[in-house]
């Protein structure tokens, strides 16, 4: 027995060394409760992380508590591998990955050796009923049956209840609560010893159907899927390059059913948004309940539940799940598919880790020894150059599913229409008319415009004044149903006002619009439309997404206008047309992703018309109609946008020619950050030379009252990142002990998005 544990805790902390009291049976990936911090009265939620025999080099050596969770091994050897590796090359501490990686109810904190006690998670139970192993025969229970059915015709609906969910469900322990009969004639059942009834950890055992329902492929899928299974023959990964409405996700469902059905376990990784609905219900229609959704709108209880059933299971498992999915602790984790792997949202900006989930499932399959399917319609650039060079497998699946066909797009010249008179506020007439065609054929029309409340910015057209956030760098949104302007950085809000403060006029106007000013106007326009809203103020939580969203489905509504959030993966069959109001102020970012985005975005948001019918069609209204991306959007050609993002990114040495390191400082005081910043720039150039850029101000440069600035390291792909990451924290690690820097926020993002 090893007298020594070095403890993870969840803290931007090193690993501490504790003692193991006499007696304790630990392992590595257990949870323990250890005193930490002066006085040693608080204890803590930690990882045993590797245990040994070294006496550390202090006096006293504080001993672990207690062993949690019934000992059970709540992070196993692969986790530990990935937990390391996220920490190694995100640049944080293993302590940081454990926040994201543990649902915040497992690691109570900081409390008295009493309070910890009380705390402390304990699992939901519940009770099961298992029938006998020798009713699996059908003999038997014939034979049973016939003899309840005489003399006790109660028992006999009971058992024919339990029975019949166990098909169902294909489990062998039915949950108590999926069966109607009285608890007297579930304990008569078990007198007799037909069933047994068990109190267990809720979900303990993954049930669902046992053999499933997988969908007939057309031949093209067919072939794709073929050419996954080939590939994963010699490759790790795998990126399926699918348009949208090809049916990526029925080639997922092939692929997930087999590793089930082997006993191993699956992940499946989509964007937080798409999971609230649609896509859940859908693979629960094959998957059943075997189906475990993972995301952050769950409680933390449910998250809490999931995680421990998880670590206590045997496999067939498969988890669907937004990014922090993918530190589950899946024993027999096989395969990890990522959908709309392109997706920002995969990757974690703030706080530490920030990590990039869609990157870290591609380590995983070195790490853990799964295989990773990446799918998009318009992958990232760096997943697309991955697998043209042959680092990725892929395969390809060029047509819509059925009777589909891609949509018509159609570029809309907003100056031209101005020019003509052909614009009523934010519309070009082609787009009125065409809201109009489909309207009167009974469609759905989908609008698309990425800002959200009713203006932008409010302004003064005689002094040019505009309204600012007094704590942030950025200008107000005016809401109009809220009638007050709002910070999208802080949440300051104020009145709304009509005088201008700087030259005394009354005539402060509303400019630009987001998708409040886009609903009001479109009820003007078309009176007799029903109209739902979908962004961030109108939906606040999952069950007003799956309101709206059903509601739409159910054809409860005509025109559904909305922010990014109608972007992602919807698959509504009645919508016909699809308007992308403002094309301009996706093109015009200053940010080398910007072209790659908005082609994303924009093919993403088409890819909603026309998913059934023969006749889904996109009008994009926009004042540069000639934009290469928009000419690209236009002709669905991917490999254009590709081949010409990627010679600019060749030319200036940015992704995939290269890793971007973004070192954020943060600091109340403008003067000391400067100091600071410069500082370190000018040790950083010292080794890496041209390879920094900056200071520079990052978009938004102060947000409450705190100011921000960046420098940016590029590494070439020809560099070793790992010597990079090194000397950067070296580096940032002497600039922070400086007594004069103590109170300055520094972090670094690694392949930021
Ligand atoms: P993608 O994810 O590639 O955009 P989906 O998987 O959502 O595409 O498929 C688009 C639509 O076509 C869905 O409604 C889906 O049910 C249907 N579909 C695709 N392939 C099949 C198939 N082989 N059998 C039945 N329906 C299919
Ligand atoms: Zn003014
Ligand atoms: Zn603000």
């Amino acid at each position: 027995m090893s007298s020594f544990a070095d403890i993870l805790l969840p803290l931007a902390q090193p690993l501490y060394t504790f003692a193991v009291p006499e007696g304790m049976a630990l392992s590595e990936g257990m949870a323990v409760a250890v005193p930490f911090g002066r006085g040693g009265g608080k204890y803590y939620t930690g990882i045993v992380w590797r245990l040994h025999d070294r006496a550390p080099a202090v006096r006293h050596v504080k001993s672990i508590g207690k062993i949690l969770y019934d000992g059970r091994l709540l992070v196993g050897e692969p986790q530990r591998l990935l937990w390391e590796w996220v920490a190694d090359y995100y640049m944080c501490t293993p302590g940081e990955v454990m926040r994201v990686a543990l649902p915040s109810l497992m690691k109570p904190s900081a409390r008295g050796a009493a309070g910890f006690e009380e705390r402390e998670y304990r699992p939901r139970t519940e009770r099961y009923l298992i029938p006998d192993e020798t009713l699996a025969d059908e003999g038997r229970l014939d034979e049973l049956f016939e003899g309840l059915a005489r003399r006790a015709p109660k028992q006999y609906d009971a058992l024919l209840e339990i029975v019949a969910a166990r098909e169902e469900h294909g489990c062998r322990a039915v949950p108590r609560r999926l069966v109607g009969a009285e608890m007297p004639l579930l304990h008569a059942l078990e007198r007799k010893g037909i069933i047994r009834i068990e109190e267990r950890e809720r979900s303990a055992e993954p049930s669902g159907p046992a053999a499933f329902q997988t969908p007939l492929l057309t031949s093209a899928q067919q072939t794709a899927l073929s050419e996954i299974r080939r590939q994963f023959g010699s490759r790790p990964a795998v990126l399926l390059h699918g348009i949208t409405g090809s049916g990526k996700t029925e080639i997922y469902i092939h692929l997930i059913a087999e590793t089930l059905a082997a006993g191993d376990d699956v992940l499946m990784l989509v964007p937080e948004i798409a999971l609230t609905t649609q896509l859940v219900e859908r693979l629960e229609r094959i998957f059943g309940s075997r189906v475990t959704p993972y995301h952050s709108k769950l409680t933390d209880v449910r998250r809490t539940e999931t995680y421990l059933a998880l670590s206590r299971s045997e496999g067939g498992e498969f988890v669907v799940g937004a990014r922090s999915a993918l530190f589950l602790p899946l024993k027999r984790l096989k395969l990890i598919v990522v959908d709309e792997e392109h997706d920002a949202s995969y990757k974690q900006a703030d706080p530490a880790p920030r990590y990039n989930a869609r990157d870290c499932a591609v380590a995983a399959t070195r790490l853990i020894g799964c295989r990773t399917l990446l799918g998009s319609a318009t992958p990232s650039l760096e997943s697309w150059t991955n697998a043209r060079f042959g680092k990725y497998g892929l395969a390809i699946l060029a047509e819509r599913y059925g009777d589909a066909r891609p949509p018509r797009i159609v570029i809309s010249d907003t100056l031209r229409a101005v020019k003509r008179g052909e614009r009523r506020s934010h519309f070009n007439h082609l787009l009125l008319e065409k809201i109009g065609g489909a309207l009167s054929r009974g469609e759905q029309v989908i609008l698309f415009q990425n800002r959200r409340g009713f203006s932008p910015f409010v302004t003064c057209p005689s002094c040019g004044w505009t309204a600012r956030c007094p704590h942030c760098n950025v200008s107000l949104t005016y809401h109009k149903g809220a009638d007050r302007l709002v910070c999208h950085y802080c949440g300051h809000a104020e009145p709304m006002r009509f005088d201008c403060p700087e030259c005394g006029g009354g005539g402060v106007v509303p400019a630009g619009f987001g998708t409040e000013k886009v609903e009001e106007e479109i009820g003007r326009l078309f009176p007799g439309a029903r109209c739902l809203r979908m962004d961030r103020d109108s939906i606040q939580s999952q069950s007003a997404f799956r309101r709206t969203v059903n509601a739409f489905e159910q054809g409860e509504a005509d025109i559904l206008i909305g922010t990014q959030m109608v972007t992602k993966g919807f698959d509504f069959g009645r919508v016909s047309l699809v308007g992308i109001l403002n094309a301009d102020n996706l093109l015009y970012n200053p940010d080398f992703r910007a072209s790659e985005r908005a082609f994303q975005l924009m093919t993403q948001v088409a890819g909603r018309a026309g998913r059934r019918s023969a006749a889904g069609e996109v009008v994009i209204q926009t004042s540069d109609p000639d934009h290469p991306v928009i000419r690209q959007v236009a002709a669905g050609d991917y490999e254009a946008m590709a081949l010409h993002q990627l010679a600019e990114r060749e030319a200036f040495a940015y992704p995939p020619y290269a890793h971007v390191i973004r070192i954020s400082l943060r600091h109340r005081d403008r003067e000391l950050l400067r100091e600071a910043v410069l500082a370190l720039a000018g040790r950083l150039r010292e080794r890496f030379g041209r390879r920094v850029l900056g200071p520079v101000a990052p978009p938004v440069d102060r947000v409450r009252e705190e100011y921000r600035v960046d420098l940016i390291l590029k590494i070439e792909s020809s560099a070793s990142m790992r010597r990079a990451r090194e000397l950067l924290r070296g580096m940032t690690g002497e600039l922070l002990r400086d007594a004069r820097y103590k109170t300055l926020i520094l972090n670094c993002d690694v392949d930021p998005q």
